[in-house]
């Protein structure tokens, strides 16, 4: 599997790399390149700025260009038509970027940026909390420090008892969620895990009691699953995932007035463990399910507040949009989204104990069509929404719990 998945990549890459050479040869954008070698940028320090990185003060911030982002990733970057979009990529790695956005997609899925991407001298600006807190960790996992192996999964099943949380014609959210933990946990013990649930049936716990019984376990990590619902827009739907905001950053959900507010809660002491993890189960959840990509977001959720292990909460569709709520009511479709996330919790697993990446959407739809897996990055990625769709906006959580 390994050897398979990587040969592939590595002759793509190459190609991949002569294709956009010749293209950059044409582009009039040259700019952002010059990588030195095609496929996995060289292992260099963290990028928090050194003599190589211009560091634009802009307020109170620091920002970084999509230029040196190019360079020190060793990726091609090219502007679209508008030129306001910037794409960026090796083949291996991908990153798209948006002026007066936060919305990024990187490696095939969708980012919600802290900050909006600006543009300063004609070159576009990202913050050095986002390269650090998002950016990083995705373009190169392998650097993130793990402790210790991955041994137990706290599973989370949202709700319960009187709390129902949201609710469909057909069923509601406490008990949907309960049912893909119980499908969720014999998969995870298959694997070698110690499986705990912070409930069985069908009773309340308090959120805080939820992060006291994962914060009790060792070698773990905490997954909170839970279905959404929005009263402002019926068609809203599709898969979300969070974990804690950064210190000094704001929540996906706080509207731009808010991010001239710098939140000073305090972030997870392992904040790169749990954006990772939140990752590897998102591409997993998408690679498996074509259901709508509503992004990879942060919120201060209680549950993500008190945990101190790797933690993040699953949003698997809405139970107030039709097609989602008859999917999520059959229970052969909750025990593919239970399979999914199993899976994105063993690629995590492979990358603390094995330093072994996960695997992207884009290859786990190539293994279920049957396809030898060759990542095709050069090909842009789906576009960013110009406007929100239907289906997008409004940004579905506000900072209430989920
Ligand atoms: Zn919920």
């Amino acid at each position: 599997m390994i050897a398979l998945r990587f040969r592939p990549l590595g002759i793509a890459g190459a190609l991949l790399l002569a294709l956009a050479c010749t293209a950059l040869a044409k582009s009039r954008v040259p700019k952002p390149t010059a990588p030195k070698s095609a496929a996995a940028p060289a292992v260099k320090p963290a990028p928090t700025p050194s003599a190589d990185w211009q560091v634009v003060k802009i307020g109170q911030r620091d920002y970084l260009s999509a230029d040196d982002i190019g360079k020190f990733y060793g990726l091609l970057g090219n502007l679209d038509s508008t030129g306001k979009t910037i794409v960026l990529n090796n083949g291996r790695n991908q990153l798209q970027l948006t002026l007066d956005s936060r919305e990024a997609i990187v490696n095939g899925v969708r980012n919600w940026l802290c900050f909006p991407v600006i543009e300063k001298d004609g070159k576009l600006l990202v913050s050095r909390i986002d390269l650090a807190k998002t950016i990083e960790p995705q373009l190169r996992p392998q650097m993130i420090q793990h402790k210790g192996a991955v041994q137990t999964i706290v599973l989370d099943p949202g709700h319960g008892g009187f709390d129902k949380g949201a609710r469909s014609s057909f069923g509601s959210e406490n008990e949907y969620a309960l049912d893909v933990a119980r499908q969720l946990r014999p998969l995870l013990q298959a694997k070698g895990f110690r499986v705990i649930m912070t409930r069985e049936n069908d009773v309340f716990i308090p959120l805080e009691i939820r992060a006291r019984i994962a914060n009790a376990t060792r070698d773990s990590i905490f997954v909170s699953i839970h279905f959404n619902a929005t009263d402002t827009n019926r068609e809203a739907t599709g898969f979300e995932i969070f974990s804690l905001t950064p210190r000094g950053a704001p929540s996906t959900a706080d509207d731009a007035l808010a991010l001239s507010f710098v939140n000073m809660q305090a972030g997870s002491p392992v904040d790169a463990q749990s954006f990772e993890l939140s990752t590897a189960v998102y591409h997993s959840m998408l690679g498996h399910i074509p259901e709508f990509d509503r992004g990879i977001k942060r919120a201060r959720f209680a549950v993500l507040r008190h945990t101190q292990i790797p933690a993040i909460l699953v949003e698997g569709g809405f139970l107030t949009e039709t097609g989602d709520s008859k999917r999520i009511a059959d229970p052969a479709w909750r025990k593919k989204l239970a399979e999914s996330i199993c899976a994105g919790i063993e690629n995590y697993r492979n990358l603390a104990e094995k330093k072994q990446r996960p695997l992207l959407v884009a290859e786990y739809r190539a293994q279920s069509a049957g396809e030898i897996t060759v990542l095709d990055l050069a090909q842009p990625p789906s576009r960013l929404e110009p406007t929100p769709s239907a289906a997008l906006a409004p940004v579905s959580n506000p900072n209430r719990e989920p």
